[in-house]
């Protein structure tokens, strides 16, 4: 087989052969032409987001995580407080690298299957007011929860606490606009919706803090403050920059404004969706999530009830019909998870489906139906 298995993963995903084929060439760091790609990116991203006016984009080296502990790091003082909206996987590991950074953090917890609710973050911060930040996951990529980012944002503003939200796996699918939500710090990656590869993140700070920000860092890398200093005044990266990730994002978002940007992607993302749900359920397989608070972006599937499931067996078989399937990360339910975003459409939904199919034949199992 030398096609490329299709990642049914939030990132690393499947990227189009155009967006591969612009890693083939080799950058110098210091060279014009590399510091027009970065610009242009950084342009991009910020009209994206609509933020223009009101923000500043950072970008900076490394995975997803890299750039939260960043904008954590750099956005927060050293004595501010934070409070970490919890409902799953990704937001206790925003609570742990807070408390790393050494900021005071509290942590809100709600249900794994739950959206966050903004009227007991309203309640929260009025009974803490030594609370400064409020850290939200738009999409909790761990269950594929969709947290209410307008009405969060709407509270903290309210209050006059600062806001960084992780848009990581819902920047450039679920719409975010500047001028109507108001954060501190939002941080995205290259390897998620936008279908760049990955080994970037970048962080849009609100002009309005960003000066506020020197000197909070105890980090020397990953100081945004310095990263975006040093940008403006030279073009350049502080550090040895990913060239081939930049130059792929690049073109990343070229087809991304071709395709007629986030209202585009959104729809192909959600047709994804419905095309891998309604498969899905023909093979009996139950969503575990509500799908009043599912995101259109990564489904997770309670596991099948058959004695003869088991997931490793599972993705062994899928993978082997040409689809990389992603483990369940909820502790107190089995489950799996399967991505709807990357370059890939309907067709390739229902491949995924037949894929399914065939692997459960594989196991001599006969229905996705969970044990419930
Ligand atoms: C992917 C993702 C991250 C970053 O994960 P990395 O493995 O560091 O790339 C952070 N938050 C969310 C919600 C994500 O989906």
């Amino acid at each position: 087989m030398d096609r490329d298995r299709i990642l049914l993963t939030p990132g690393p995903l499947t990227t189009t052969l155009r967006t591969k084929l612009a890693m083939l060439r080799d950058w110098g760091s210091w060279d014009a032409d590399f510091n027009a790609v970065t610009a242009r990116v950084r342009k991009s991203l910020l009209k994206i987001v609509h933020g223009e006016d009101s923000h500043v984009v950072v970008p900076l080296q490394g995975s997803g995580t890299f750039s939260v502990e960043a904008a954590v790091a750099t956005v927060v003082p050293r004595d501010g407080k934070i409070l970490v909206l919890d409902n799953g996987a990704y937001c206790k590991r925003a609570a742990r690298l807070a408390t790393l950074m050494g900021r005071d953090c509290a942590v809100l917890p709600f249900d794994d299957s739950a959206a966050v609710d903004p009227k007991a973050v309203d309640a929260k911060l009025a009974s803490d007011p030594a609370i400064t930040h409020v850290i939200l996951i738009h999409c909790e990529t761990g269950a594929g929860v969709q947290n209410p980012l307008a009405e969060v944002a709407e509270v903290c503003a309210r209050r006059g606490k600062g806001l960084i939200v992780d848009a990581m796996s819902s920047f450039g699918a679920l719409p975010i606009d500047a001028r109507e939500i108001r954060f501190d710090a939002l941080v995205a990656a290259s390897g998620k919706c936008l279908e760049g590869v990955p080994g970037m993140g970048f962080v849009f700070v609100r002009k309005a803090v960003l000066e506020g920000c020197a000197g909070n860092s105890q980090s020397l890398a990953m100081d945004l403050h310095d990263q975006h200093v040093y940008m403006e005044k030279t073009g350049q990266w502080r550090f040895t920059p990913p060239t081939h990730v930049v130059v792929a994002l690049a073109e990343a978002i070229a087809q991304f404004e071709e395709e007629g940007g986030q209202p585009a992607r959104l729809a192909r993302y959600t047709d994804n969706y419905r095309t891998l749900i309604d498969g899905m359920s023909r093979l009996g397989f139950m969503p575990f999530l509500d799908p009043a608070v599912q995101a259109p972006i990564i489904v997770t599937f309670h596991a099948p009830g058959d004695s003869r499931y088991d997931f490793k067996t599972f993705y062994a078989f899928a993978r082997a019909h040409g689809f990389v399937l992603y483990p369940g990360k909820l502790t107190q339910v089995d489950t799996f998870r399967v991505g709807c975003i990357g370059a890939i459409g309907r067709h390739e939904m229902e491949q995924a489906v037949h894929a399914v199919e065939l692997a459960l034949q594989d196991m001599g199992i006969s229905s996705g139906a969970p044990a419930i």
